[in-house]
């Protein structure tokens, strides 16, 4: 079996992993291959390092590296780094960035500047956390760069954009957005093996990412939804919000930046175009509606540890086989 899942960071990393996991002590499920797609509309080049958040966090996740508690960056992570940027005055001083984490920023971007794609980039560093070892292959969704704008008031009447992670860190979303824009997208092309990995997957699985600017913004890729619409695979979503809520982050803001309600049924509709099958907490049940061809199923969301999210990722494979693809 094959099985794609699109991902953002955290929420989709420990998706995967705890997947992995399932499939791993499962057995007849051991030999499952899995692809993931990442967003790469995060990336941002700091101190004239390539950073890719959500691969990173990717990378960190599945390969055992991660901060468990933060999750995001490397566990045992020192600063000194960071400490010497600051008191040389280098800005920004927003964005935590460390020793190790410089590490891969670093590799990244000889490897780029020496002409490496990000998709080969990807590979190497994916080799390095043991993924191929695990079945997992690891996609950026594009080898073009391009960059998550968030436009917001300018405090004159007008409006000014700014990098995606300067509102997400700086600001911590409080900056009322009034749409993002997402540079180089529309030109952008789905990296190699891509749309294949959504094509030829037997199921596909949409993790509990931010919808808008972690699923949302792989969708805008060329291609991406086409081939969603037209696999042959069940496709498979688990909700990112509990009560109405995102668990943790500000997909309520982005939301509502575009538009959309923050409940669970107003997500599914982001993707009612593709989807089969719709998992979502028990808690958001009663107000989650069939929407067209999308079936609801509910289960505990709550990926508290590997286990847990274990078994979510069980249910959605269950709800993979039971629904019409
Ligand atoms: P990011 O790029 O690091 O923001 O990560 P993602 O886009 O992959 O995931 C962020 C989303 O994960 C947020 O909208 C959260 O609500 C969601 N999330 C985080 N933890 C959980 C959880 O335990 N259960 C569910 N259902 N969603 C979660
Ligand atoms: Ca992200």
């Amino acid at each position: 079996m094959h099985i794609t899942a699109l991902a953002g960071g955290v929420g989709g990393a420990r998706f995967v992993r705890g997947l992995r996991h399932h499939l791993d002590t499962t057995p007849g499920l051991e030999d499952t291959t899995v692809t993931v797609v990442a967003n790469t509309g995060d990336d941002i080049t700091l101190f004239g390092l390539r950073v890719c958040p959500d691969v990173d966090t990717l990378l960190y996740t599945l390969g055992g590296g991660v901060h468990d508690g933060q999750g995001w960056g490397r566990a045992d992570e020192s600063h000194r780094v960071q400490g010497e940027l600051a008191a040389y005055g280098v800005q920004p001083q927003w964005f935590a960035l460390g020793d190790l984490d410089i590490a891969t920023h670093v590799a990244r971007s000889q490897w780029l500047g020496q002409g490496a794609t990000l998709s080969e980039v990807t590979t190497r560093l994916a080799a390095r956390w043991g993924l191929p070892e695990q079945r997992l292959e690891l996609l950026p969704m594009t080898d073009t760069p391009v960059e998550t704008h968030v436009v917001v008031d300018d405090g004159e009447g007008g409006e000014r954009a700014i990098h995606f992670q300067e509102w997400w860190v700086r600001h911590q979303a409080s900056l009322p957005a009034r749409r993002f824009v997402v540079a180089g997208l529309d030109r952008a092309a789905a990296a190699p093996g891509v749309l294949e990995a959504v094509r030829r997957a037997d199921v596909v699985l949409l993790p509990p990412s931010n919808p808008v600017v972690s699923i949302g913004i792989i969708l805008g890729v060329p291609g991406v939804r086409d081939a969603l619409r037209g696999t042959s695979a069940p496709v498979v979503g688990v909700s990112p919000l509990i009560s109405g809520r995102p668990v943790r982050g500000h997909a309520d803001a982005c939301l509502e930046a575009i538009g959309v309600p923050a409940t669970a049924g107003a997500v599914a509709g982001l993707y009612e175009d593709f989807l089969d099958g719709w998992l979502v907490d028990p808690a958001d049940a009663a107000t989650t509606l069939r929407r067209g061809r999308v079936e609801v199923f509910d289960g505990p969301l709550l990926m508290s540890d590997v286990p847990a999210t274990a078994r979510i990722a069980e249910h959605a494979l269950r709800i993979a086989s039971s629904v019409p693809a």
